[in-house]
């Protein structure tokens, strides 16, 4: 068994499952012992540990190798250390038939193991570079709300790229949809069932705009064309109204979530819904179910540092995701993000998590290549 594939194998034995996915009064160490190997694993290597404070017990890992010379330019590998819940099965993990299985072992240990052990091997054969900082960034929480890309993008050190450790097939992607969480809810006129001509029914209107936002909104999306995103698209999640069969129903809401394109904002988003509904005669509020902006990511293939990784990784064209990552409160900071790592996202989050082997060592050899020529 080669390095980077025994380092991932440890990475899955430790789990790291995030806290917030298994109720609100379960305590877990969540991506502390992770980190924890992981430093011990730097410190071996002369790298230089920090860790950053995000919420109560749950740290960011900032892995640095430092430049010779003045840092003039910096590079963040930045994978997330926390999974999805699983079996306890899903923590040991197997290899057969050049793939290893396990919770994380593509969302995203494959990527730390990568980007990691790329990072030591540089470090071991003395490469410095004379004026580029490396970090690699251990974050927490990307699978709840991304708060330690949040936390690095209000507080860490700028740089000049990111890449973000997420499944892509070793594809480079530059773009991907955002996504707003809301609650839509509409005010009747409770009144007894017997008489419901003496009420308003919130059901009705509910379910009016239901059909709206589903026909004619819908529609509308369909018009609105990203190269590498297609269009916009809107889920009615969850309805809720009502209480009893004998009374006319006093409020309904809907929980949506619409997936956006770069360039809409939740007040554009927001008014375009209203704007939609307003000649019908509805009017619902709005309330935000999460509170993080999670807007889209849309990176320009042609900055340098891109287009030097492209050549690296022998891509020609960079594509975009469905998905929403570590990437987009990055770039909200200013920091131009990529996602690219060994592994598929159809294998994320399922029962049967596995990683391509080869994949993973080529995404290892790619990320090496693009940190010792970055300076070249
Ligand atoms: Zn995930």
């Amino acid at each position: 068994m080669n390095a980077v594939t025994r380092l991932l194998r440890d990475l899955v034995a430790i789990p790291s499952v995030n806290p917030r996915l298994l109720g609100p009064d379960v305590e877990t160490p969540a991506e502390e012992p992770v980190a924890e190997y992981l430093s011990v694993l730097a410190k071996k290597h002369g790298l230089d540990v920090s860790r950053q404070a995000v919420l109560p017990g749950r740290r960011n890992l900032l892995v640095r190798l430092k430049p010779s010379g003045k840092v003039k330019k910096r590079i963040l590998l930045a994978p997330h250390m926390d999974v999805v819940p699983a079996d306890d099965s899903q923590f040991k993990p197997s290899i057969s038939n050049g793939r290893l299985y396990g919770r994380g072992a593509c969302d995203t240990k494959g990527c730390i193991a990568a980007y990691f052990h790329a990072l030591c091997q540089i470090a071991k054969y003395k490469q410095r570079l004379q004026h580029t900082e490396i970090i690699f960034l251990g974050l927490i929480d990307e699978e709840h709300l991304q708060s330690g890309s949040r936390a690095y993008a209000r507080n860490g050190p700028k740089a000049d790229l990111a890449i973000v450790g997420e499944p892509t097939r070793l594809q480079i992607i530059t773009a991907h949809k955002g996504d707003f969480w809301w609650q839509l809810k509409v005010v009747g006129k409770a009144a007894h069932g017997a008489t419901p001509h003496l009420g308003k029914s919130a059901v009705h209107q509910m379910a009016r705009t239901v059909e709206i936002l589903l026909t004619e909104y819908n529609d509308s999306l369909k018009e609105k064309q990203h190269p590498l995103l297609g269009s916009p698209t809107i889920n009615i999640g969850v309805i809720q109204g009502g209480t009893q069969p004998n009374i006319v129903p006093d409020t309904c809401s809907i929980d949506i979530d619409r997936r956006t394109l770069p360039g809409e904002t939740e007040n554009t988003v927001r008014k375009e819904i209203l704007d939609v509904l307003k000649p019908h005669g509805l009017k619902p509020d709005f309330l935000d179910l999460r509170g993080v902006p999670c807007d889209a990511l849309e990176t320009n293939p042609a900055l340098p540092l891109v287009q030097r990784f492209m050549k690296v990784a022998r891509r020609r064209r960079t594509l975009g995701a469905d998905f929403f990552t570590d990437a987009s409160p990055l770039a909200s900071a200013g920091i131009p993000a990529i996602l690219y790592g060994p592994g598929d996202i159809a294998q994320a989050h399922t029962s049967e998590e596995w990683i391509d082997l080869t994949q993973l060592e080529q995404a290892t050899e790619v990320v090496k290549r693009f940190l010792q020529e970055v300076e070249s």
